[in-house]
């Protein structure tokens, strides 16, 4: 058996990051409903702390932001992962999952995918069972598309619903200073795509081309650790900013404000609505966010940075 260190039985401690997509390409709607994207995910520093506990059956319970929102107990993603690698082993699904949240709700950064990604990593500790982080990644693309990147965090492309994953390497000393700005009312991922699909109805058959050109400008910005590069190239990259935008028109004027106090460049994340900014330094995120907070429009505006790792597990 292994263990990640010291005695898990007591439990095991996850930090599961948040994540913004630097592009986001859209490509067709495939038959079983979902469309095929090209996207490049980023680990950002702002983690859901969840921990798993042994207990005489199954519970998931939910703290901070967003948490009323949340279901808790069977309907938590969390809850999801739990039964799932537990039929996987062959072990009951006896833990107490306990979520400190921090990733805004239903926010574009992939909240409740990390919270299942960190009870995958949690029950493999916590249970011994040492499964490679390509098993894990399977059982995570079962429960669904953005669930298995939290589990490598970094940089990653991703292809096909966007659970299968490529790491990219950046050789750039880049970390990258962002903030956010997190609305007061979440958004259905579905319903994004929905609007998406209403305002494209043809789409252009350059695609596939736009969706490599961007992953490569990325690529190269990360590479040299240069924030105007990146800035460049995450700009129009979003193919669902449009949509969120359609649905939520407010966010146009969150995304004019950041430039104004600094930021190189302001996105919607993944499906929205929250929008991310880009900085130069942690001294402009600093001074972007005290700007953002002055206005009273956000729920919250969090600062981070970016590349971060992935989940890893800490016994109690
Ligand atoms: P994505 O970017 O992956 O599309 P998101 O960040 O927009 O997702 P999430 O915060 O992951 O949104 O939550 C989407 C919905 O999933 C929520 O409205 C919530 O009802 C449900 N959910 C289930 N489990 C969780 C969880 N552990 N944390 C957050 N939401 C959860």
């Amino acid at each position: 058996m292994s263990r990640v260190g010291g005695d898990p039985r007591a439990g095991v401690t996850v930090r599961a990051p948040g994540k913004v997509n630097l592009t986001l390409s859209v490509g067709p709607r495939r038959p079983d409903g979902y469309h095929e994207l090209t996207t490049v995910f980023l680990a950002v520093g702002l983690h859901d702390v969840v921990r798993i506990a042994p207990a005489a059956r199954l519970t998931v319970t939910v703290r901070g932001p967003g948490a009323a929102d949340i279901p808790a107990g069977d309907g938590n993603l969390a809850a999801r992962a739990v039964r799932l690698i537990a039929r996987a082993a062959g072990v009951e699904p006896a833990v107490a999952v306990h979520i400190d949240k921090r990733i805004p709700v239903a926010g574009g950064m992939a909240g409740g995918s990390a919270d299942a990604a960190a009870a995958l990593v949690g029950c493999d500790a916590l249970w011994g069972l040492g499964l490679p982080r390509e098993d894990l990644r399977l059982l995570a693309a079962e429960l669904g598309s953005d669930v298995g990147f939290p589990l490598y965090g970094g940089v990653a492309l991703g292809t096909g619903r966007g659970e299968l994953l490529t790491p990219l390497e950046t050789s750039g000393a880049g970390v990258f200073h962002w903030v956010f700005a997190v609305s007061p009312h979440g958004l259905a991922t579905p319903a994004v795509f929905q609007e998406y699909d209403r305002l494209r109805r043809t789409r252009p058959a350059d695609g596939e081309r736009v969706a490599a050109e961007r992953v490569a400008a990325v690529t190269d910005a990360l590479d040299s650790g240069d924030a105007a590069l990146l800035a460049a190239a995450v700009k129009d990259a979003n193919d669902l900013q449009e949509a969120a935008l359609s649905l939520r028109p407010e966010l146009a004027d969150t995304l004019r404000l950041g430039p104004e106090h600094g930021a190189l460049a302001g996105l919607v994340s993944g499906s929205g609505p929250t929008c991310a900014f880009l900085t130069e330094s942690a001294h402009a995120a600093a001074t972007l966010a005290t700007a953002l907070s002055a206005t009273d429009r956000y729920r919250d505006v969090l600062v981070a940075v970016g590349p971060t790792g992935g989940c890893s597990a800490v016994p109690d």
